[in-house]
């Protein structure tokens, strides 16, 4: 029963439950390392960057269609990712019975809540980037209506801003906070 003692610290009331414990830690382990990678900038991670040719106007339909894609795709594996742990977590409150296994559970629940919290919010940002492709806005700084351009979507597909009131907004930012 060594290899169970490093997952189960307290000594196993029965092997079934360490079974089980087991199995719930792994699964978890591989949600948290699935939505841990999922950022702003990694929503592209599926894409190759877009190759426009010389002249190219500025989000044609095809540069839409491109980034259109990569907030779908990214939409989707969120969404797939917030459900498995839903489930995960339905799966968890009816197998620990036990006081002592409720306790690390609790912050277990607090830690993947945290993380579908960030999920959420990410999302919503996706959502805004689309209904942006589909008013037309997609692409141009909210704030001075620059071209935000093509290398900086690419890294950053929710982008609202052009890197120089990106960087004025951070400065004011860091101002505010001291
Ligand atoms: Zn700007």
């Amino acid at each position: 029963m060594r290899v169970w003692s490093v997952f189960a610290p307290r000594p196993a009331k029965c092997h079934c439950a360490c079974a089980v414990r087991f199995f719930l830690l792994l699964k978890r382990l591989l949600l948290t390392t699935r939505s841990n990678r999922m950022s702003d900038e990694s929503l592209n991670r599926n894409f190759a960057p877009y190759a426009a040719d010389d002249g190219e106007d500025y989000m044609n339909e095809a540069q839409l269609a491109h980034f259109r894609s990569i907030l779908e795709a990214a939409r989707k594996t969120m969404m797939e990712d917030i459900d498995r742990t839903v489930h995960a977590m339905q799966d968890e409150a009816t197998v620990f019975a036990d006081p002592n296994d409720r306790a690390s559970q609790e912050s277990d629940i607090a830690l993947e809540l945290r993380n579908r919290d960030r999920e959420r919010r990410l999302i919503k940002k996706v959502d805004e980037a689309l209904t942006r492709i589909h008013e037309g806005e997609y692409g141009y700084c909210d704030n001075c209506g620059v071209e935000i351009g093509l290398r900086r979507l690419e890294a950053r597909p929710t982008a609202t801003l052009c890197i120089d009131c990106k960087t004025l907004d951070e400065i004011r930012e860091r101002q505010m906070g001291k």
